[in-house]
């Protein structure tokens, strides 16, 4: 045995007796969620056309997430726009708060919106893309169906296209005919399909070093109560294919094992680290 080896074997028997600390290794992949806003409805019924929500009130979460991995740091959803907040002091049947800004509580991180690579959204309903503008300058990954809802010519017109009409000239990562997108080319961080809220609905799938997987589940379901009663709210793009969804992310959180985050179920949110904690 030469002396090199001889000295490997040595730092070798040390680590085993666990007494040499290993090599700092690669920052792990940390799921992060943002405070985006909330609802406080009087009435839920606009989630079922079957009645079974008629005159229940609910608190709705409206979390935004950050992702950050070794490769790039990814924006998932931009919550509420400001200007739809209920200003203070006013009632409203159904009242939308959002008080903090995604810039704000990045810095907590020490990051600013220029520092995120990636952005995407589970779809463009308002109360998901109400900072979208303010990614302009990542790269916009968003399903092919989902882009040509947002820019046809009758969305155009809408006070909802104001919110994230910037992204229209951002650099932009299409994904066409219902594919999954691996983000970062590892299997950590994938947007999946689950298309039928909108046209380009999609969840994502999030794995993590120590917490295992994470399936982040957009508006697949807007209630706890959603899920075990498969209701779907009769604005969904189509019922059909929200159907066919919900039985695709039930068995991806199944194979994957996964823990499911329902957006705007606040148990859901508040089961996670509180920011700036996040998830490894
Ligand atoms: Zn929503």
């Amino acid at each position: 045995m030469n002396r090199v080896v001889a000295g490997l074997s040595a730092l070798a028997a040390l680590a085993a007796a666990g007494c040499m600390t290993t090599a700092p290794t690669a920052p792990a992949v940390k799921l992060y969620a943002l405070d985006c806003g909330s609802f406080d409805m009087q009435n839920t019924q606009m989630f079922s056309p079957n009645g079974e929500f008629n005159g229940k009130p609910g608190k709705l979460s409206d979390p935004c997430f950050l992702i950050r991995h070794p490769k790039g740091d990814l924006v998932w959803d931009a919550g509420i726009p400001f200007a739809m907040a209920t200003p203070a002091g006013r009632t409203s049947p159904i009242m939308m708060y959002r008080s903090k800004t995604i810039a704000e509580q990045l810095e907590q991180l020490g990051l600013a919106p220029a520092d995120i690579e990636y952005f995407s959204v589970s779809h463009s309903h308002y109360d998901h893309i109400g900072a979208a503008n303010v990614f302009a300058g990542s790269t916009w990954i968003v399903d092919a169906a989902e882009r040509d809802l947002m820019f046809r010519e009758s969305t155009r017109k809408t006070t909802n296209f104001g919110y994230y009409a910037q992204l229209e000239t951002a650099k932009t990562q299409l994904i066409e005919g219902g594919a999954d997108y691996d983000v970062f080319g590892d299997g950590s961080v994938t947007l999946i399909a689950a298309h039928g809220h909108t046209q380009g609905h999609r969840v994502l799938l999030v794995k993590l070093p120590d917490a295992g997987a994470v399936v982040i589940a957009g508006d697949m379901w807007h209630l706890a109560d959603s899920q075990r009663l498969r209701t779907v709210p009769a604005n969904n793009f189509s019922k059909e294919e929200t159907l066919a969804s919900m039985d695709k992310v039930e068995a991806l959180v199944r194979d994957n094992k996964a823990r499911l985050v329902r957006q705007h179920v606040p148990e859901d949110i508040a089961a996670l680290p509180a920011f700036p904690a996040g998830l490894e």
